[in-house]
């Protein structure tokens, strides 16, 4: 369904059981959950899908092993069960990561620990050999029924310096375990939302669309236009993630404040020697003052977070130059050896964590379970389902449980589940993925690679990105085909170029833009959209100021430092 016909389609049948607010992981989530069950649903997102946390996560698919010191058990056990899920369903984006820990205790951190589960501290303390120990134990033991990765293991400290020689000489030992990463969460998350309108008619869903109070009932305003569309709902979920108390405000629930968001940085830096010293490991690391840290592998490039700061409003977070600072010196604090310069950072992003409010001083020790509450009906406006908390991995698990909540408030029960169900691409997703790729190339003339390429970007769905068998026409500057963003132009709701190159490529992330890209994607979207000249050059400049202003790039010094390597 494309936007003008969901916009008639509001127009005309203003009347909705339940009506999603925000477009994160978990928005996306519980609308599938609802539109499975064949509930009249509708998702309105103020921006594009997954464009808040659901953009901004370490890309991290996991139980959380430093959730357990905070006694967080159940949380990390739904986790690991949602990691495994996530492993089977969405097998082009979601695959295992072996993790290491670098070690330099024994036994620190331990009676830390034991006065923190007596509640007597919440500060961090260095975490020696045996609180890791235990922590990995009780991993391999709650994934023991399934076991899809090995169990950890212990290097001591000569094999470890061996296996990575860049690492801090100051080193005991290593630990290392495994997790899983997602490559292309916000891919994942439109996935989702393509396959929930596809089966259902009665689910709808609008990105750049704001919801607030009329005074006398909701409206959902189309950003793009102005226009605003009334909408009458019998149940409203509240999926905004770092905005629920400002959505509670916008439409008028009458709800104590619930979230107290921490904002968290990245950077993407394209250094060969970290890379190469990382050995496909992602390194999960203690920086000098307690808080984890992560590095790994992504895409070519080398993922570095993150920090946890206190913040108000979402709207405006950007990764800072303390945090950028922060983050290099935490690097230097692991591989001491490895220079990163600010001219190797091709990207920055940040996001809020949609933390439950909290008056805790140490950020890192704030639960991050996730709950929703009901906030009852007041005037015009139906019940209320704030969902708060959570983490990208339990997206499913959460999504179902605020679907129960709302199928029961609604008087209806569900007739399916989630827990098997394939995403996207991920559907018949092969075994053997080099025989898959050898066959996928012959039959559309491609190259091998090109198909892995494809197979990675699109999982199965691969077939759809190609409409030239013979001969595709690659884009400037780019590893993508012109056919390739067409289909995403025409398909996947695509209303800027920062829709494009952010969110459903990786382009961006990953360091590939360049002016002469941008140029001949603007020049597809003017065409696909009827803009104007003076439309296409406002898109133009509003698109390379969000680059500079929220992501730290410059392309002109982008495109000199790429002439230069
Ligand atoms: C720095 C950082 C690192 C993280 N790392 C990990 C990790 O490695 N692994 C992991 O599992 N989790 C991680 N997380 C947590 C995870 O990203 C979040 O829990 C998850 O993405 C939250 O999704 P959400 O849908 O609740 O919120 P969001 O993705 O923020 O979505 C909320 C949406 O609501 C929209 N909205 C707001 N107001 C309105 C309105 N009035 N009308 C319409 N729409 C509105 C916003 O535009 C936004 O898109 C991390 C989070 C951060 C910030």
């Amino acid at each position: 369904m494309n936007r003008s016909h969901t916009i008639a389609g509001l127009r005309d049948r203003p009347n909705i059981a339940v009506l999603v607010i925000g477009g994160g992981i978990n928005g996306i989530s519980v609308f599938r959950e609802l539109a499975l069950q064949g509930v009249d649903v509708v998702l309105a997102e103020k921006g594009d899908y997954c464009s808040g946390a659901s953009a901004a996560l370490s890309r991290m698919v996991h139980g959380g092993l430093r959730y357990l010191e905070n006694g967080e058990f159940k949380l990390v056990r739904e986790s690991l069960l949602e990691r495994d899920r996530l492993l089977r369903n969405a097998p082009h984006y979601v695959a295992p990561l072996p993790t290491t820990v670098p070690i330099f205790d024994i036994f620190s951190g331990l009676a830390n620990g034991a006065v923190r589960f007596l509640g007597l501290t919440r500060r961090p303390s260095r975490r020696g050999a045996l609180v890791i120990k235990a922590g990995l134990a009780m991993y391999d033991l709650f994934t023991a029924a399934r076991r899809l990765m090995p169990t950890h293991r212990f290097r001591g400290r000569a094999e470890t310096l061996k296996k990575w020689p860049a690492i801090n000489p100051a080193i005991r030992n290593s630990a290392t375990y495994y997790d899983a990463w997602v490559s292309r969460p916000e891919r994942l998350g439109l996935e989702m939302l393509l396959d929930a309108t596809a089966s259902a008619a009665n689910a709808r869903a609008l990105n750049y669309a704001q919801v607030s109070s009329t005074g006398d009932g909701l409206a959902i305003t189309d950003t793009l236009t102005g226009e605003a569309l009334p909408v009458r709902a019998q149940l409203v979920v509240n999926a905004t993630g770092g905005w629920i108390d400002l959505t509670n405000m916008a439409i008028g629930a009458a709800a104590p404040g619930m979230m107290g968001g921490t904002k968290g940085s990245h950077l993407i830096v394209d250094n060969d020697e970290l890379f190469d010293a990382l050995g496909g490991h992602m390194v999960y690391y203690e920086n000098e003052d307690g808080r984890i840290c992560i590095l790994f592998p992504y895409l070519g490039k080398v993922l570095i977070g993150s920090t946890d700061i206190r913040v108000d409003d979402p709207d405006q977070v950007r990764c800072e130059e303390d945090e950028q600072r922060y983050i290099l010196q935490s690097l230097a604090f692991v591989f001491p050896s490895i220079k990163v310069t600010d001219d190797q950072i091709v990207f920055r992003f940040s996001g809020v964590r949609p933390l439950p409010a909290s008056e805790d001083s140490f950020t890192g020790r704030i639960p991050r379970d996730h709950f929703c509450e009901f906030v009852e009906p007041a005037g015009h406006l139906p019940a209320t389902l704030c969902m708060i908390g959570g983490k990208w991995t339990t997206f499913r698990s959460f999504g179902a449980l605020a679907a129960d909540m709302a199928l029961k408030r609604l008087g209806l029960v569900r007739s399916k589940g989630t827990q098997d169900m394939a995403i996207g691409g991920g559907r018949d997703f092969p075994t053997d993925a080099q025989a898959w790729c050898a066959s996928f190339a012959a039959e559309h003339g491609l190259s091998v690679e090109r198909a892995g390429a494809l197979l990675q970007r699109y999982g199965t769905s691969a077939r759809y990105f190609i409409s030239h068998p013979a001969g595709e026409q690659m884009l400037p500057h780019s590893d993508y085909s012109a056919s390739e963003i067409r289909h995403i132009i025409e398909r996947e709701q695509v209303e800027c170029l920062a829709d494009l190159f952010l969110r459903r490529t990786t382009i961006a992330i990953s360091g590939g833009l360049s002016f002469d890209l941008v140029n001949a994607v603007l020049d597809m979207l003017t065409t696909h959209k009827g803009w104007s000249a003076g439309e296409a050059a406002t898109e133009r400049s509003t698109f390379l100021t969000l680059l500079a202003d929220r992501h730290g790039i410059d392309l002109q010094t982008h495109q000199r430092s790429a002439l230069c390597a």
